[in-house]
């Protein structure tokens, strides 16, 4: 019956606009019952200080582990989830799971979480968030919320609203694949960001493409000029690490540095507690 489900599910790029809906249904029956069955896993990706050479944060991604199809990327199924709606659950559960983790981390490094445009309106977000904090006992500025572009394009005036409201918990919020989105330049005149991430596809190109090293060089100026800090990411080689070290990058992400792993698979970056470790270590910071 799961072969069957599944079957039903993969069939979204279908023309027939019967089919789709119906198959956009059976995806939230998936995501549902992957969320109920405990499916969903959150891996990390290490970030570093390009400067210090240290590990200061990791950014969350999720996986599907699917009993049948292995373990599924994102880019398979947020789209979908967002569509359906699901997403505001799914997110929640991302949320929630990031700052438990962030527990098993040192207390220096950031947690970075990516949000959905559908999660900003969704009424559930800012208290999510809140109650994992309180829960965890962690730092409100440990926690990074990414938003991409096409978050700022609809509904604008609600979007700045949440933003700063979420701001006022004192957490971060970064701009992710900034420069392959529509958005206009003014946005960052007008949003509490605090970070841009450039994307990867202009970190790919930066050895050969002299456009891409330019662009790159404008957007590290752009940060700085309005106070925002500065991370490439998809950094992949050494001479890619040079170059935007030498620009004055404040931190990369990438294959070079660490794929995403699960956090068990990451001692050898940063320390990292078992769950029982970190448990007693809450107990410890609650009772004090
Ligand atoms: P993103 O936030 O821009 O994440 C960066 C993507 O680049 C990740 O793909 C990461 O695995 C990949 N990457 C990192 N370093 C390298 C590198 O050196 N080379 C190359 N080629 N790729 C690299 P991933 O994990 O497949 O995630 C894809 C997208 O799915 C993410 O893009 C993000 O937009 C979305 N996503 C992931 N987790 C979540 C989540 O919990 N919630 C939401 N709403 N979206 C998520
Ligand atoms: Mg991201
Ligand atoms: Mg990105
Ligand atoms: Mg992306």
């Amino acid at each position: 019956q799961a072969k069957e489900a599944g079957k039903r599910t993969w069939c979204v790029f279908s023309q027939n606009l019967e089919d789709r809906a119906r198959a956009r249904q059976s995806i939230e029956l998936d995501l549902n019952k992957a969320l109920e069955n405990n499916e969903l896993r959150l891996f990390f990706q290490p970030q570093l200080n390009a400067q210090t050479n240290e590990i200061i944060g990791a950014e969350t991604l999720i996986r599907w582990q699917h009993p049948t199809r292995g373990l599924i990327g994102p880019d398979h199924f947020i789209q979908h989830a967002e569509d359906s709606g699901i997403i505001t659950r799914l997110g929640d559960w991302a949320l929630r799971e990031a700052l438990k983790a962030a527990r098993r981390m040192p207390e220096n490094m950031r947690v970075a979480v990516n949000i959905s445009p559908l999660q900003i309106h969704s009424s559930s977000l800012v208290t999510t968030i809140i109650n994992a904090i309180a829960v965890n006992q962690i730092d409100p500025a440990r926690l990074e919320l990414e938003i991409t572009e096409s978050v700022l394009m609809t509904d604008t005036e609600f979007t700045l609203k949440r933003l700063n409201q979420l701001k006022e918990i004192g957490l971060r919020i970064s701009l992710d694949d900034f420069g392959t989105g529509f958005s206009s330049l003014s946005y960052l005149r007008r949003f509490p960001f605090d970070k841009l991430k450039i994307d990867k596809s202009f970190v790919e190109d930066i050895d050969h493409n002299h456009e891409s090293r330019a662009i790159t060089k404008a957007t590290l100026q752009i940060a700085k000029a309005l106070n925002m800090s500065c991370t490439a990411e998809g950094v992949e080689t050494e001479t890619q690490k040079q170059y935007l070290t030498e620009i004055g990058c404040d931190e990369l992400q990438g294959y070079l540095i660490s794929r995403p792993q699960p956090l068990d698979k990451l001692g050898h970056l940063f320390p990292v507690l078992t769950e029982e470790e970190a448990a007693k270590s809450l107990a410890q910071s609650t009772a004090g």
